[in-house]
């Protein structure tokens, strides 16, 4: 039925024209807008008309998120449903997001990461001939399982795009091997630290959140994130089990979980973690009471892409429970490591750290390797440059980057 029907688009809050170009922002996750909003607000900031949509892959995770990072979304493409699969995510997207294209005929499309929104969206404007950037580019893990299926869709972006804004220079040689034309990749750092260092300046936890902190001081908080598709089942069985026995066996700690709402997370959380003491299983956290909990944690565990992002940022000792990781700059920087396969080094590390210290003492804010906080800025100066070239301006000639 929505098929093919334009969705409906909110009254232009903040268009801006005077550069004559049109760039198309495309999220879905909470991970994306983070990382997107520092770059719609610099379009916005040099006059770029600016098209907001979100497919709404993560309808209730992303809602938050808009607010706290004052994103306003022109189209929706509501694409979340029950029980929700990567091609069925991707088939509502490609049709429903080529509607919008049809109508607003952008100059540009700008997708983030790795994530069924990113190659759905990528697509879509590769068959209507419009130049991609994707920002975050580069990442690899080397194994196209893992992570599933997001090593295979940035993969298959970098295919597609015209702009390749990598995050590291780590991320530009990976990007050389596969053949990318080194004029199309711009080393840009990533706007996860534009956010972060944006939320920094005004952090205010919410009253429950502080005082949370308030009634566990003097304890080692552990921070847990997990809720990646290659951590479900007997992986997070087992780690989850390592540590509730941890946080059980030593009475000074406690442990801080905000559960993601999908079932392969959450109905294991509740049978291994439920109604334990010094365990507190959370709601997932808006960004200012996450960034809270991050900078109060004495050690932090988690699969997440971001949080290892973050880390160095925040001076935060990160196990990553994970088989590999595309970011070994944080564990370069001494800021986490890598637990690899397996529940053993997990209790292991534990135990270890929790006896002897000196790693989690030694960690302390490092230049962050994902970033400077500018990462926003000079992705934009690229767009405007190239947009800003004649032979961009002739939509003819556009064509023929592909
Ligand atoms: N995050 C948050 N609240 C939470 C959990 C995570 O704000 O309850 C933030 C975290 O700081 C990071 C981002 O969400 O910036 C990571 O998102 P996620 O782990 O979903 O995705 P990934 O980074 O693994 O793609």
């Amino acid at each position: 039925m929505f098929d093919n029907v334009i969705p409906e688009k909110r009254p232009p809050a903040h268009m801006a024209m005077d550069s004559g170009m049109k760039v198309l922002v495309l999220f879905g996750t909470r991970p994306e807008v983070i990382k997107l909003a520092p770059v719609i607000r610099e379009l916005r900031k040099k006059q770029f008309e600016t098209v907001v949509v979100s497919s709404s892959q993560h309808k209730q995770l992303l809602k938050p998120f808009l607010k706290a990072l004052d994103v306003e979304v022109d189209f929706d493409l509501k694409v979340m449903t029950k029980d929700q699969s990567p091609t069925g995510v991707c088939a509502r997207i490609l049709s429903r997001f080529d509607s919008v294209l049809e109508a607003e005929s952008p100059d540009l499309v700008l997708v983030q990461g790795d994530t069924t929104t990113t190659l759905a969206g990528a697509m879509a404007a590769f068959n209507r001939r419009i130049p991609i950037g994707h920002i975050e580019a580069g990442l690899r893990s080397g194994n196209i399982m893992s992570p599933f299926p997001e090593e295979m869709n940035r993969r298959l972006v970098s295919q597609m795009a015209t702009f390749h804004f990598a995050a590291t220079e780590k991320n530009r040689r990976s990007l050389l091997e596969e053949n990318v034309p080194s004029e199309k990749i711009f080393v840009t750092g990533n706007p996860i630290v534009d956010s972060l260092r944006t939320m920094l300046k005004t952090l205010s936890p919410s009253p429950d959140i502080a005082e949370l902190i308030k009634s566990t001081e003097g304890k080692k908080r552990l921070l847990l994130t997990t809720h990646r598709r290659e951590s479900f089942g007997s992986t997070m069985t087992e780690n989850l089990k390592v540590i509730r026995d941890f946080i059980e066996r030593r009475r000074n700690t406690c442990l801080f979980f905000p559960v993601h709402p999908n079932p392969n997370v959450k109905d294991v959380a509740e049978e291994i973690l439920g109604g334990k003491e010094r365990i507190y299983l959370l709601e997932p956290l808006d960004y200012a009471d996450f960034l809270a909990l991050m900078k109060s944690s004495w050690l932090i565990v988690s699969d997440s892409g971001g949080v290892q992002e973050e880390a160095p940022t925040l001076g935060k000792p990160l196990l990553v429970i994970r088989e590999n990781t595309e970011r070994p700059e944080a564990i370069r920087a001494g800021v986490s490591k890598l637990i690899g396969p397996g529940p053993g080094p997990l209790k292991n590390l534990l135990d270890e750290n929790y006896s002897v210290d000196t790693w989690i003492k030694s960690v302390r804010e490092v230049e962050n390797p994902f970033g400077d906080g500018r990462s926003a800025a000079r992705i934009v100066r690229i767009i405007e440059e190239k947009l800003a070239t004649k032979e961009m301006q002739t939509r003819n000639i556009q064509r023929s980057l592909f």
